[in-house]
Order: C-alpha cells, then sequence, then structure tokens
C-alpha cells in the first residue's frame, strides 16, 4: 500500500509528535535553566528556616532532648551542617551533619578581606557576625568549586549571646541533576508514546469517515443513487455527511424528474404528432372527397395541435416561472371579479357539465399580479370540472379577513389519494396514468399554480378525500399599495 505523506492519519501523527516534542523541549529548557536559581532560592530559603528554629529554641526556657534531635534531624535532612558558639568562643552544639567534607565550618574560607578557620579560631568569626547580623556570605568549595552559603546570626538571650552559624551548598551537586534528567528522560519517551497512540486514534477516527464518504461519492459519480453518506463521527463531519445525503436524495429526484420529464414529454408530443399523421393521411387517402368525414378528421387534427399549442406554452410558462426570469406585474384589484371572469371563462365547460357553481365571494382588494392569480384560480377550477362527474357541485369561496383573503375551489369528484397528494405539484404528475388525453391535460397546470402562487409567496395547499371530493386554496396577504 502506497503510504500518503499528505493524508490525515500521517499529519495528525507528525502534529502530535511536533506537539510534545515542542513540549518536552520548552520543559527540559526551563528545567536545565531554572534548576539551579530555583535549588538557590530553596537553600536560602531552609538555611532562613532552620536559623529561626534554633533561635527559637534558645529563647525557650524549657528545651528538651527531643527538640535537640528534632533540629538535629533537620539539619542533616537539608544537607546543611551547623555549629553555635557561646560568648566565649566554646561550641555549645555541633551536631553531626551530612555534608561532610563539604563543610567549611572546619576549612580555610575567606570572608571579606579576612581568612579563617572557623572552628580553630571561632572568637575571630564571631568578631564579624557581631557586627554583621545575620551574616550571608558566598564562599567556595575547595573540593568541587561549587559556591556555599556560609550564614552567620547573633541570638540575644535575656542571660547570655550566642552565635549560630550555617553552611550549606547553593548549588545541585551532579547526581542531583543526572537523577532529575533521567526522570526526565522517560518522563519524555512516556508522553512521545501516549502522543503518537492518540494521533493513531484521532487519525483513525477523522479518516474513516472521510474515507467512506470517499468511497460512496465515487459510486455516486458512477451514478448509483443508493449510497449513504452518514456517519457515527465528529459532529462536523456528521454535519457533512447529511448534508451529502440531502444532496444525494435531491439528485436522485431531479434524476427521477428528468426521466420523468423525457417519457412524458416525448409520450406527450408522440402521441398528438401520431395522430396528426394519421388523420393527414386518412384525409388523403380516404376522406379527401367526402367533405363531412374530412371535416371531422380536420377536427381531430385542429385538436391536437391545440393541444401542443397549450403543452409548449404551459412548458415555457413554467420555466420562465421556474427560472425566476419572470417579473411579477402587481397591481391592487378586487379579487371577487377576478374570479367571476375566470367562471365566465369556463362557462362553456360549466354548462356543458351542467355543473352547479356555488359563488361564495367577499368584496376584498388584493395586491397582486392579476393575469397569474386567474390563471391559479383558472387551473384549480378546470382542474375541479375536469375530475368531478356531471351534475355535481362546486364551490368557489373567498373569504377575507384584517390580514390576508382565502380562495377556496371545493369539488365533489374524484378526490386524490393520500399516496398521490404529495407529488400532484409535480410537473407532469398525473394520479391516473391512463386518464383520457385531453387538450386541457397537460400535467402542468398545478406545477404552474405552484410556481405562481411560490413568486408571490403565498400560502397553498389541498385536501382531499379520495371519491369525495377535493379542496384546493391560497392565500393572499391584504397588503395592497396605499398609493394606487
Ligand atoms: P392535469 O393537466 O393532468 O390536470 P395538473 O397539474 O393540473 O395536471 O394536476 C395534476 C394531477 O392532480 C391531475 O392529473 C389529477 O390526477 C390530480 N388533480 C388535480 N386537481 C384535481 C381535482 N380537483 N380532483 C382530483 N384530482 C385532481
Amino acid at each position: 500500500m502506497k503510504f500518503n505523506f499528505k493524508g490525515i492519519s500521517f499529519s495528525t501523527w507528525l502534529y502530535f509528535l511536533g506537539f510534545s516534542l515542542s513540549i518536552m523541549l520548552l520543559l527540559g529548557f526551563l528545567l536545565v535553566v531554572l534548576i539551579k536559581p530555583y535549588y538557590r532560592n530553596d537553600r536560602i530559603r531552609t538555611i532562613d528556616v532552620i536559623s529561626d528554629t534554633i533561635e527559637g529554641l534558645l529563647l525557650k526556657s524549657d528545651v528538651t532532648e527531643k527538640d535537640i534531635e528534632s533540629v538535629g534531624r533537620t539539619i542533616i535532612g537539608n544537607n546543611v551542617c551547623a555549629i553555635i558558639y557561646n560568648e566565649n568562643g566554646k561550641s555549645i552544639y555541633y551536631p553531626p551533619d551530612s555534608l561532610g567534607q563539604l563543610c567549611m565550618l572546619d576549612k580555610q574560607v575567606t570572608v571579606g578581606e579576612q581568612t579563617y578557620i572557623i572552628n580553630q579560631d571561632p572568637l575571630k568569626f564571631i568578631e564579624i557576625i557581631k557586627h554583621e547580623s545575620p551574616l550571608s556570605a558566598i564562599v567556595n568549595s575547595q573540593y568541587t568549586g561549587a559556591e556555599m552559603l556560609l550564614y552567620g546570626k547573633l541570638i540575644r538571650t535575656n542571660l547570655v549571646n550566642y552565635y549560630l552559624i550555617l553552611n550549606t551548598p547553593l548549588e545541585p551537586v551532579e547526581s542531583y541533576i543526572d537523577f532529575i534528567m533521567n526522570q526526565y528522560f522517560y518522563i519524555a519517551v512516556i508522553v512521545i508514546l501516549i502522543a503518537l497512540v492518540l494521533a493513531v486514534f484521532l487519525a483513525r477516527r477523522i479518516s474513516q469517515p472521510i474515507v467512506k464518504m470517499k468511497n460512496e461519492a465515487n459510486k455516486l459519480a458512477q451514478g448509483d443513487y443508493g449510497v449513504e453518506f452518514k456517519t457515527d463521527s465528529f459532529s462536523e463531519i456528521n454535519d457533512l455527511a447529511s448534508t451529502l445525503d440531502d444532496a444525494t436524495n435531491k439528485l436522485s429526484k431531479v434524476n427521477d424528474l428528468r426521466k420523468d420529464l423525457v417519457a412524458n414529454v416525448s409520450h406527450d408530443i408522440k402521441t398528438p404528432l401520431t395522430m396528426i399523421k394519421a388523420y393527414a393521411e386518412m384525409i388523403k387517402d380516404i376522406s379527401g372527397e367526402n367533405p363531412v368525414k374530412r371535416n371531422e378528421h380536420l377536427d381531430v387534427i385542429i385538436k391536437e395541435t391545440e393541444y401542443l399549442d397549450k403543452l409548449a406554452t404551459d412548458m415555457s410558462e413554467l420555466s420562465k416561472l421556474q427560472s425566476g426570469v419572470i417579473e411579477l406585474n402587481r397591481d391592487n384589484f378586487d379579487l371577487k371579479e377576478c374570479i367571476n371572469k375566470v367562471v365566465l371563462l369556463l362557462s362553456q365547460a360549466i354548462h356543458e357539465k351542467n355543473v352547479n357553481l356555488v359563488l361564495d365571494l367577499d368584496d376584498c382588494v388584493v395586491y397582486a399580479d392579476e393575469t397569474k392569480i386567474s390563471q391559479v384560480i383558472y387551473n384549480f377550477l378546470s382542474n375541479a370540472l375536469k375530475y368531478s362527474d356531471d351534475d355535481s357541485t362546486i364551490i368557489i369561496r373567498e373569504h377575507a379577513d384584517e390580514e390576508k383573503v382565502k380562495v377556496e375551489v371545493i369539488d365533489h369528484g374524484n378526490g386524490i389519494s393520500e399516496e398521490a397528494l404529495p407529488y400532484i405539484w409535480d410537473r407532469y404528475y398525473k394520479v391516473d396514468k391512463n386518464f383520457n388525453r385531453s387538450v386541457n391535460s397537460t400535467g402542468l397546470g398545478l406545477a404552474i399554480a405552484k410556481a405562481i402562487l411560490e413568486v408571490h409567496k403565498a400560502r397553498y395547499g389541498v385536501a382531499s378525500v379520495l371519491n369525495e371530493g377535493s379542496t384546493f386554496w391560497f392565500e393572499l396577504s391584504k397588503d395592497y399599495d396605499e398609493q394606487d
């Protein structure tokens, strides 16, 4: 398998490695730079604490063995050596220490201009403590060359004075630094290992759903609309997956629609063309000399041509509406009058079917495109006529309230099944695919009505019960233009 250096896995590894390495380097740097000053401060603080403890004891009247033991332990435990002299230079307390050869109390030390060996000539050293207390001097160890702190303090009690002298190294010993560095090395290795394991885990969590989505997208590109992008990963990836699923659904619908469209258009155009051709040939070969037959055949040709004309007009109207190139020609108009004009246009069909048309109309002025709204009412009413039996009742109701007006076209015809209802507004959708072809049935009427109502931002809908009838409705807001 080819290794992908630009892939998420490798990049995540690299970033995690870089991140943990830089953290460890920073930590190492701080350790190396800060360990010495930190150690120095700690020593100075320790010396202060020991000095205060011993001073407290000397000022106490009832010092117990236990107190003295505890001070001795603190001194040993903190790498300090100590001695207490009285006024006469006699050592009254010289506990064992852990510094051993490093302790400067019995070595030659230089403080200021003078050189001392403290425990050989304590009085000489006590002299400077008398003048400067507490005394803090930095001297160098003859053995290690490391800096040592020499501390002296005069402690006055009610009866006598004492001189406390403490000594401790100010630099950590090499072994101590080595120990810390060893620990640091182990910690660094552990941190980097944990970072790498986390990187592998994270890279998998991120890359696996993306790889899956890529494979699904490849299938989609091959025209397979049954793909599913859904993943259970980070929310951003889940969002992307559901967007892609959504887009796939829509693509699939568009694809179905396209297939439907091609099938319907070719069928709808082919059928009238076949009829026209057949009837023209009949006139040529058979009925040419028979005026009655010839007129009958010519009527069929005219009817089919009208259908083709209506189909072409509807198709162009719908595509203009859907592409948004159409500009609405809004104006104030009387909706009641508009409905009456549509009824007049369809009066012949109403009459032929002997339909009982009930008009229940309010006076109401709306601000909309009158021609387009007439077309919607025309489509609703002509469908009501088409899909109702002779002698049935159709009601057109138009009721207005303060803000809006609702128009309903109610028929008691075929009705529409629940399964078909969501699709009737799609173009070329016909519930009954074998319904007799007629000039008025292009399958585009409701799609055009829907497009018109949507450009008007109007609410619309249908309620229908199979074999009982349907109510097609829309609502227009009454925001008419005051200036008109
Ligand atoms: P058509 O030209 O076929 O009437 P439409 O777009 O106007 O096309 O309507 C789409 C389909 O919706 C129709 O084929 C019919 O099946 C159904 N339909 C529309 N109006 C009604 C109605 N009032 N009653 C029953 N079915 C209807």
